[in-house]
């Protein structure tokens, strides 16, 4: 298949335990409720979303680090959620997750050499001790980390540093795919290009296949080839990464573009600027019908509050929107926008 990655109707439900001894069940969080979405080989899939509508717990499920309650996810053409545990530990080395906070994923106490070495006799990889060292050594070269960073300790390195160090954890073991959840947010933006640019390079040379997540569009853009956007815990839109950020179908997308800065200071922004009216609703309880009806500025009665929009193609996109062609096509109207002019 040409696809790495293939995730059907996937579903993480979390119980909501009451009573003294968290015996009763009063309810699911559906924090990912029913997703599909596929991610071809040596490509990039960027995950954006607010905090809380489920693109980390889909990351995590993905690697089985938290399992689904329902669908499929196909690794390599293997079906991982029925896999045996031995068998998922081998095809674990294939797939690795890069972290936001190095510093909070790195243990203090173990240099770099350790903190390599762990994941190769981990996964009983990378033979005698030269041999370790030959594979270590080469996977700092990728990283741009210098040799002598292998006796150095995580608090010794910048941040950016740390990331390299995170990053060059997950290469060691010469994985396909790498899940990397917010990998550039805890940066300064100066750092922030040189990690994406590395990501980017490595992909080049290695053939990686990307689930990059991030909540910042301006992130996800460079880097990915398509982008998917997540609201309550199911898929909004997908798109090429350009057609997305230039032509935004959902009216959640829609929303999110419209709050991205103009990079250019000294150009004037006059777009309007499409405010969402209240907040994220709870996962434990999302809105019948088109779970964004409660806040979106196109809401039509009565068929956003009743029924729920499918993931359809609209034009070279897929959209959950009962009413996307009308939206894009000018003839329904938002109820409230407002144009905000920002001055340098
Ligand atoms: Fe808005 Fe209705 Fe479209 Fe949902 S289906 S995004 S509520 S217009
Ligand atoms: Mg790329």
């Amino acid at each position: 298949s040409e696809f790495l990655v293939e995730v059907r109707d996937l579903k993480v439900h979390f119980p909501i335990r009451r009573g003294v001894i968290l015996d009763r069940t009063v309810g699911h969080v559906k924090a990912v409720d029913g997703v599909d979405l596929s991610i071809p080989r040596g490509k990039t899939y960027g995950l954006v979303g607010e905090s809380g509508c489920g693109k980390s717990t889909l990351g995590r499920a993905l690697l089985q680090l938290t399992p689904p309650t329902g669908g499929e996810v196909r690794f390599d053409g293997v079906e991982l959620t029925k896999l045996p545990a031995g068998k998922l530990r081998s095809m674990r080395r294939r797939m690795q997750m890069i972290f936001q906070d190095p510093m909070s994923s790195l243990d203090p106490r173990q240099n770099v050499e350790s903190i390599l070495t762990e994941g190769l006799q981990a996964h009983g990889i990378g033979g005698n001790r030269d041999e370790r060292r030959r594979v270590i050594g080469e996977t700092l070269d990728k990283v741009g980390l210098p040799r002598w960073a292998l006796s150095r300790y995580p608090h010794e390195f910048s941040g950016g540093q740390r990331q390299r160090i995170g990053i060059a954890r997950a290469l060691v073991l010469g994985p396909d795919l790498i899940v990397a959840d917010e990998p550039v947010s805890a940066l300064d933006v100066s750092i922030q290009a040189q990690v994406v640019n590395l990501l980017d390079d490595l992909q080049d040379t290695l053939g990686l296949t990307y689930l990059v997540i991030a909540h910042d569009l301006a992130v996800v853009r460079h880097i990915s080839d398509t982008v998917g956007v997540m609201y309550l815990g199911a898929l909004v839109e997908e798109a090429p990464s350009d057609r997305l950020y230039t032509e935004p179908m959902h009216p959640y997308t829609r929303a999110l573009m419209s709050a991205v800065p103009v990079p250019d200071p000294d150009v004037e922004d006059r777009r309007e600027r499409i405010l969402l009216a209240g907040d994220l609703p709870s996962p434990a309880n999302p809105p019948a019908g088109c779970r964004f009806h409660t806040r979106c500025p196109w809401a039509q009665p009565t068929r956003c509050a009743d029924e729920r929009p499918a993931l359809r193609d609209v034009g070279g996109s897929r959209v959950a929107c009962h009413f996307a062609e009308r939206i894009a096509s000018g003839e329904l109207r938002p109820h409230k926008v407002s144009v905000q002019l920002t001055r340098p």
